[in-house]
């Protein structure tokens, strides 16, 4: 396909997803829209459908909602598994009708989130196909990074896959493919030279992510982040404090941290940021859905969070057994998060304001271990989260444990989805499960 008009046109999709649970917890395609950024640079034109839209009517003040769901028949391959399966996001037939309301794009660009959304990618690739044969496709995001072969055979029909760290691949495609030369190819995991995520197709967005590094220096077993970032990349401090003062001055408050270790080396990089931050006329409202390191939260960094805007706070604890704790990741001891903890309160963090993430469903963890779990951390005042492992390809775990799960996840996606507790056994089952949540709602309740 040659183009001949001066303006290329992209088209970036956020495809629905199919899941038996989801819920939006400041989802944002945040990747797809960084590349919307580095094309427009480019002078392309950008369209965007997000088909992860969400009930405007249920959105939480903090920015939190429900995705729209439809229920839908399973695949065969999850034939008696009773769980209903559930479409999020718009319908096919809605997307069909958006598609035609485009011109037709030179080229489409496809995310993609967990490994076990697939079949949601898959359809979407397959309908933008039928409606757009001409233009070319390229699918990206963490499930080709993770699953590279399955996704070369389930999403054939695409023009390119890549990886995420063959953003060059993607720059010599667009180049070959539209006849064109980029004058800006910037290395997406660099951050330098990278234009701000064109959030804007969104008019004026409920909230932003900011994104301050890529990477971890930690090794923890379950974790995807040190094979998909293998690098600690960070942003200039007064970089991020610039990009909050933009999104500020297009009417947007609310900001939600997707780092993975924001507080490493805190004394170069949080330390001056959060300073930054707290100083600004008007100050963000700040939250983390991916925890802190409790490890690295004293007196200082408690204010400082506290002083720059952030809402809450979520902190990852994982589980209380030392065993447990040395195996999978050896961030954090007792003694240490409860120190954490003090901080947060003496600074003015309310209990309710903190939130814990604790693991459940790792294999051979045994269903006590969350409940021992859940009673330290109420009797601490703050609140459990129940994190259900999901087994993720790459990661120590998963290579460990893949023959032990009672379903074949190295082979087929959708059985990674923790949904499915892949790793339940005599000790943990699925029973089990379904009592802790309503035990950690009971010892909750009374604080909600
Ligand atoms: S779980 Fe957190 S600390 Fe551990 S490797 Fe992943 S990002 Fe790093």
């Amino acid at each position: 396909m040659k183009v001949s008009r001066e303006t290329p046109k992209a088209l970036l999709i956020n495809p629905y997803i199919y899941d038996f649970a989801a819920y939006s917890f400041w989802s944002a395609p945040l990747g797809l829209l960084y590349i919307g950024g580095i094309l427009r640079q480019n002078s392309f034109q950008i369209s965007l459908i997000d088909c992860l839209e969400v009930v405007e009517a249920k959105r939480k003040e903090d920015g939190r909602a429900p995705f729209i769901k439809e229920k839908v028949s399973s695949p065969s391959c999850l034939e008696g598994i009773k769980k209903r399966l559930k479409r999020y996001g718009i319908s096919k037939e809605e997307l069909l009708k958006r598609l035609s309301a485009i011109h037709e794009p030179d080229i489409i660009l496809i995310t993609s989130i967990m490994t076990y959304w697939y079949m949601g990618t898959k359809e979407v690739l397959e309908t933008v196909r039928t409606v757009f044969p001409m233009s070319k496709i390229v699918i990206g995001g963490i499930y080709p990074m993770l699953c590279y072969e399955h996704a070369t055979v389930h999403m054939a029909g695409a023009d390119l896959i890549v990886r995420n760290n063959e953003i060059g691949l993607f720059y010599d495609f667009l180049e070959h493919h539209l006849s064109i030369r980029l004058k800006s190819r910037p290395q997406l995991y660099g951050f330098e030279g990278v234009p701000y995520p064109c959030f804007d197709l969104y008019g004026t967005p409920y909230f932003v992510p900011l994104l301050t590094s890529y990477g971890c220096i930690y090794r923890c077993a379950y974790c995807s982040t040190p094979f998909m970032y293998p690098r600690l990349i960070r942003r200039k401090p007064m970089e991020v404090i610039d990009e909050v003062i933009y999104w500020q001055g297009s009417g947007v408050n609310r900001f939600v941290l997707y780092d993975d270790n924001f507080l490493y080396d805190k004394k170069n990089h949080a330390v001056p940021l959060l300073k930054g931050l707290s100083g600004l006329t008007s100050k963000p409202d700040i939250y983390n859905p991916n925890a802190l390191n409790a490890a690295f939260i004293d007196d200082e960094i408690a204010e400082l969070l506290l002083y720059s805007g952030f809402k809450e706070i979520r902190i990852g604890l994982e589980t209380i057994d030392p065993k447990t704790q040395r195996q999978t990741g050896n961030k954090v001891d007792r003694d240490t998060f409860e120190r954490a903890i003090k901080s947060l309160v003496k600074v003015g963090f309310k209990t309710s304001a903190i939130g814990v993430y604790i693991l459940a469903g790792l294999p051979f963890q045994n269903w006590m271990d969350v409940k021992d779990a859940i009673d330290y951390l109420c009797d601490l005042g703050v609140r459990p989260h129940i994190a259900e492992y999901t087994p993720i390809p790459h990661t120590r775990l998963f290579d460990e444990y893949k023959a032990l799960a009672r379903y074949p996840i190295s082979d087929e996606p959708l059985f990674q989805n923790n949904a499915l507790f892949p790793f339940s056994w005599d000790g943990f089952t699925e029973r089990d499960l379904i009592f802790l949540k309503h035990y950690l709602r009971e010892k909750t309740s009374d604080t909600d």
